[in-house]
Order: C-alpha cells, then sequence, then structure tokens
C-alpha cells in the first residue's frame, strides 16, 4: 500500500474557520504523492460540475447555495438525537430553482459538505447534509424547496455547535458550499467507512451516493462500522456481523486517563420510548432497506466496551470482490474526531495554510492492505 495518500483541493475562506482542533477536515494538495492522483482528477471534475450549476444559480439576491457567498436558511426544527447531538432541518429563505442542481451535482460526486457561519464571532465550521431516505420526515415538496438536514454534536466548550444548539426555531443560519470533500470514482465497487461519532452523518452520504449508481451490472457495497460514544446516538441499531471479542478503546489508547474517566461518566438520560430506535439508526435502516445486501453496519459502543478492531477491518477486506488492481475500486474512508482518524489511518497534517493527507499510519497501515485507496476526511 502507497504509505501516502494525496491530494486536493479546498480553499478556505474570509472567515475563520475551525483550527486543527476539528473534528474531520479537508482535503489538499501535494504532488509528492503522485500515485492516488485519481482522487485528485474526479475532485477537479466535481468542482468544475458544481460550477455549472453555481453558475446557473447567480442572481443579485439569490437563495442558492454557493461557495462563494453566504445563502441564508431558516432552521425548521431542532430534534434531540442524544443528550449531546440533534438532527437539524433547514430550509432556504428565499425561494431558488437552482438548489436542486447545486445538491444534486454534490450528490452524484461523493461526500460533501458546507460551512455554516456564526456571525457574531465571524468564523465557520463545516457540515454534512444528510441524503434523503425513506426514513426522512421531509416530503417530496420540501426537497424540492431544497431543505437540508444535519447531524450536529454540541461540543460543551465549542463556539459554533453551541451557537447552533441555541437558536431559536425560525432563526436564520448563513451558510456557503458545497464543497466536495471526497468524490467516489464511478468504478468504486467496495467501500469499508469507518465512522466514530457524528463521521456517521459523511458515512450516510458515501452510501447514498455509491449505491445511487446501482445497475443490474454494477451493484458497489458498503460497509460501515460505526463507534459511538453514547448509547442514544446508535440505539435500536443491530450489528450485521457477529460480534467479535473485545478490543481496547481508541479512546483510551488516545487520550489522557482524565478525559477517559470524564468521557465514561457522562450523563447519558433515559431515553424515552418515542426514541427507541435513533433517527440516525432508521436512516442506516432506510439505505438498507432500498438496497438490500448492499449496505451492511456494525455498530461499536463505549459503554458496551466494544472498540473497532483490526479483525473487524480485515473480516470485511476478505469478504470483497478481487480487485481490478486499479486501486480506484476499492475505497477505505475514514471520518470523525481528529484522535480517532489518527489511531485509524494517521494524523492529517497542516502545511503551507493547506491541510494535507499525511502519511498512512496507524490500524490501517498494520494491516497492509495493497488493495485499497484509503481516504481520511
Ligand atoms: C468537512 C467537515 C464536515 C463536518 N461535519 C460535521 C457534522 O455533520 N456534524 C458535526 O457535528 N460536526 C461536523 N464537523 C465538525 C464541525 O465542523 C466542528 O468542528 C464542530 O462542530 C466543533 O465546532 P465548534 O465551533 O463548536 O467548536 P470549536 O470552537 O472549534 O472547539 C472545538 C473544541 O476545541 C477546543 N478548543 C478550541 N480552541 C482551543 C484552543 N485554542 N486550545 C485548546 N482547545 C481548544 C474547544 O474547547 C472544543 O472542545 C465537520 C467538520 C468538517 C471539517
Amino acid at each position: 500500500m502507497n504509505p501516502s495518500i494525496s491530494l486536493c483541493c479546498r480553499v478556505r475562506p474570509a472567515i475563520r474557520a475551525a483550527t486543527p482542533s476539528r473534528r474531520y477536515a479537508s482535503t489538499s494538495a501535494s504532488p509528492k504523492f503522485a500515485k492516488n492522483r485519481w482522487l485528485g482528477f474526479a475532485l477537479v471534475s466535481a468542482a468544475a460540475a458544481g460550477a455549472g450549476a453555481y453558475i446557473r444559480s447567480q442572481g443579485p439576491h439569490s437563495g442558492t447555495l454557493n461557495p462563494d457567498t453566504f445563502t441564508k436558511y431558516s432552521l425548521v426544527s431542532r430534534e434531540p438525537v442524544s443528550a449531546t447531538s440533534s438532527l437539524f432541518t433547514l430550509r432556504p429563505r428565499y425561494p431558488s430553482d437552482s438548489n436542486y442542481d447545486v445538491y444534486e451535482d454534490a450528490w452524484r460526486t461523493g461526500v460533501w459538505s458546507v460551512m455554516f457561519k456564526q456571525p457574531q464571532l465571524q468564523i465557520g465550521r463545516d457540515y454534512t447534509p444528510l441524503p434523503t431516505t425513506a426514513a426522512t420526515s421531509l416530503s417530496v415538496d420540501e426537497e424540492n424547496e431544497g431543505y437540508l438536514r444535519f447531524f450536529i454534536r454540541k461540543d460543551p466548550f465549542g463556539e459554533v455547535s453551541r451557537y447552533l444548539h441555541r437558536l431559536n426555531i425560525g432563526a436564520d443560519i448563513e451558510m456557503r458550499g458545497p464543497q466536495i470533500e471526497c468524490a467516489i470514482p464511478q468504478e468504486t465497487n467496495d467501500v469499508l467507512f469507518i465512522a466514530g461519532g457524528t463521521g456517521i452523518a459523511p458515512a450516510l452520504q458515501a452510501g447514498y451516493s455509491l449505491l445511487s449508481r446501482t445497475t443490474s451490472e454494477h451493484r458497489p457495497r458498503i460497509h460501515i462500522l460505526w463507534a459511538s460514544r453514547l448509547r442514544e446516538d446508535c440505539i435500536g441499531g443491530v450489528s450485521d456481523t457477529p460480534k467479535a471479542p473485545l478490543h481496547r478503546s481508541w479512546f483510551s489508547g488516545w487520550f489522557s486517563s482524565s478525559d477517559s474517566a470524564s468521557s465514561s461518566t457522562q450523563a447519558v438520560p433515559a431515553v424515552s420510548p418515542k426514541q427507541a430506535t435513533s433517527l440516525i439508526v432508521k436512516e442506516l435502516e432506510a439505505l438498507k432497506s432500498q438496497y438490500p445486501g448492499q449496505i451492511t453496519v456494525d455498530y461499536y459502543l463505549d459503554e458496551q466496551n466494544r472498540f473497532i478492531g483490526k479483525q473487524d477491518i480485515s473480516k470485511f477486506i476478505e469478504s470483497t470482490r478481487p480487485s481490478d488492481g486499479s486501486r480506484k475500486s476499492k475505497l477505505i474512508m475514514v471520518s470523525g474526531p481528529a484522535g480517532f482518524i489518527s489511531y485509524m489511518a494517521g494524523p492529517k497534517l497542516w502545511a503551507q495554510g493547506r491541510e494535507l493527507q499525511g502519511p498512512l499510519m496507524g490500524v490501517i497501515k498494520e494491516l497492509d492492505l495493497k488493495d485499497w485507496g484509503v481516504w481520511k476526511l
């Protein structure tokens, strides 16, 4: 396996984004690591496709999402998923027929995000729109009007996530995008998505984008390993793979003992009958019903001392079809807090104001998976 993964291409902002403490990050160009250039090319094509919809969308008072200016949305609802996370539904403040095209281009491409602005502090943070599934509470009209949904964790000390959780229903939220985080090549057949916490949002996107390419000849497959700290986030979720022996926590490996202690004492309120199945689990189940046999999910819960281990990864890898040798057909994606990504695949790096993928390290490097491309989100 190539020890490094390249590439391109997110240019940031006239507004302050998160410092390296953020939970996921962008991708960045590095000519040194040319082997995986296909991902870079795919990103450039995606940007071009997005630009088309964007140019069509521009008017003096555009209500169309675009990557250069902030567009106003209104907060329609905020439904708690767990004590620390909620599902946000937003609708464009002003009607625009072009949002459909802008979103479609992004969905067809792969994993994408938008940046929300905190207007008092003039800072921005990235969030991942959830795909529309049969479990989604949106009506067809709402979808056509360009509603977007987000799964957002409230960081107890975080500026923007706390701001979003404080907003009144009906309040304006300004966002810009779409920003392509990872274009999934058309040739991709198998994806292993390793998600920590709200890293499940890009996993849902990857599943939606990949599986919507299904034809009678092409039946791609995605396996999601989702690690959660809180039971409520994934309540009702049943793993597709029979349980393996317990593994050591990446949290305990990464954080100091005091951090581990505080996470284990985090309050988990009783779950009401209404919340018996997490909204996110419902989304995953809906994708499973839509694409039977093509998406499988395994749940890992800190409270149950269940953590993603090497054999969970290798079990799926061994079950996949032989590679065509191109490294475009098999892709591992890792998304979640910085410590989680680092433990699984090594840290991303900052250089010359850009965030790079950095060398492949951690659990995935140790597995030495020759045919697989790896992408850190
Ligand atoms: C592409 C992408 C997609 C994302 N999608 C989602 C999503 O769908 N859902 C989601 O919930 N999140 C998502 N995130 C993460 C999100 O962008 C934010 O990083 C997250 O919400 C925290 O932002 P914040 O402003 O609330 O916290 P921040 O203010 O950025 O603080 C984060 C943490 O860092 C600590 N901190 C801040 N400054 C310092 C300092 N100087 N020294 C030490 N510690 C410090 C804070 O105490 C806090 O605990 C995504 C990130 C990216 C890059």
